[in-house]
């Protein structure tokens, strides 16, 4: 079974296919049955036509999570019965971010799941080896599925921007997957963490994720409200709503690190304000194999979480992916097949 965009947009639905039997893996591909597969904020971005690569008909789905049950004749990486988790896209493997291990700054990748490749959404995922990375047994496959997009995104910004014990670390949008796995990753390492959320209804969950102080702000303003004093490090996990004011949150030398634009628009930035304070601001997105083994490594010692608001069949797709899109969700929704 599988579930297809056929057609972008909300007006029609997911489409259910099932399959006669196990596909088969040519070349460096991986065949993967799938324990779970996360329904990200992003599918439904490119659902709706947002960006403008997505190439329907497409099975979406970047967030999968199983067992190596196939591989091509060409594959080095893996062996069948391996566990795996996906990320977004493989990578060429012969560039020079890719030979300094830096594989999500490829830019030659030519998979990128649930985009330009088939995804998760399925009981069979058949994608090049590069796409994944090594996935523990001991982790339950819904957190194993989401670790990458939400853990793993969080932990490569945070781990970039040098954030270390006793650091203040603001975070933005902190109630949603990456920003709540920012205050648990931030408090984990022994930062201080510092949550913005847009409502007083979310001030009990950030604090439940390891923030220290909660500041509730829809304007922008908020850092004329941080207690404490200036920021070491800014997560921005909103992007044009929230960036000027985490730049303004920053003490010099202070460092930016942006994740995530929900609302894809731009902002006016004031250089000089930049240059005077020495700032720095730094895009990050994509953990690769280096992070994730890492970020695994952390989660032994320090076990991590990702809220879970449903696990829902493969055949509720559509329904899954609608309920996301509608917001106001704690937790991740995951499709188990
Ligand atoms: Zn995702
Ligand atoms: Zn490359």
């Amino acid at each position: 079974m599988k579930a297809r965009l056929t057609e972008l947009g909300w007006d029609t639905d997911l489409v259910i296919e099932l399959d006669a039997a196990a596909p088969i893996a040519a070349g460096r591909e991986i065949v993967v049955e799938v324990e779970a597969c996360g329904v990200c904020g992003r599918d439904c971005i490119d659902r709706a036509g947002r960006f403008g690569f997505v190439q329907v008909p497409i099975i979406p789905g970047h967030e999968a999570v199983g067992r190596v049950i196939g591989i091509g004749p060409d594959v080095t990486e893996w062996a069948v019965g391996q566990r795996v988790a996906s990320m977004h896209r493989d990578a060429c493997g012969a560039c020079e971010p890719c030979i300094d291990g830096e594989t999500s700054l490829c830019g030659s990748a030519a998979a990128v799941l649930g985009l330009l490749i088939d995804g998760g959404y399925a009981r069979w995922l058949v994608a090049p080896e590069g796409c994944f990375y090594a996935m523990p047994d001991h982790i339950e496959p819904a957190l194993a599925a989401v670790f990458n997009c939400t853990l793993g995104t969080a932990w490569r910004g945070l781990t970039r921007a040098g954030v270390r014990a006793g650091s203040r670390v603001l975070v933005t949008g902190a109630n949603g997957g990456v920003g709540a796995a920012a205050l648990q990753i931030a408090n984990s390492l022994g930062a201080i963490a510092i949550a913005v959320v847009r409502r007083q209804e979310h001030v009990g969950a950030a604090t439940a994720q390891g923030a220290a102080h909660v500041v509730v702000d829809d304007g922008g303003g908020f850092h004329k409200q941080i207690p404490g004093g200036p920021i070491d490090v800014a997560m921005d996990c909103v992007g044009a709503p929230t960036f000027n004011s985490s730049l303004r949150s920053l003490a010099v030398g202070g460092r930016l690190v942006a994740v995530g634009n929900i609302t894809g628009e731009r902002i006016d930035l004031n250089i000089g304000y930049v240059i005077t304070f020495g700032l720095q601001v730094i895009g990050s997105s994509g953990a690769n194999r280096a992070d994730m083994a890492a970020l695994l490594a952390h989660h032994e010692r320090h076990p991590l979480d990702v809220p879970i608001h449903a696990r829902m069949p493969l055949a509720e797709a559509d329904r899954a992916q609608r309920i996301v899109a509608a917001g106001g969700l704690h937790g991740r929704v995951v499709l188990v097949p």
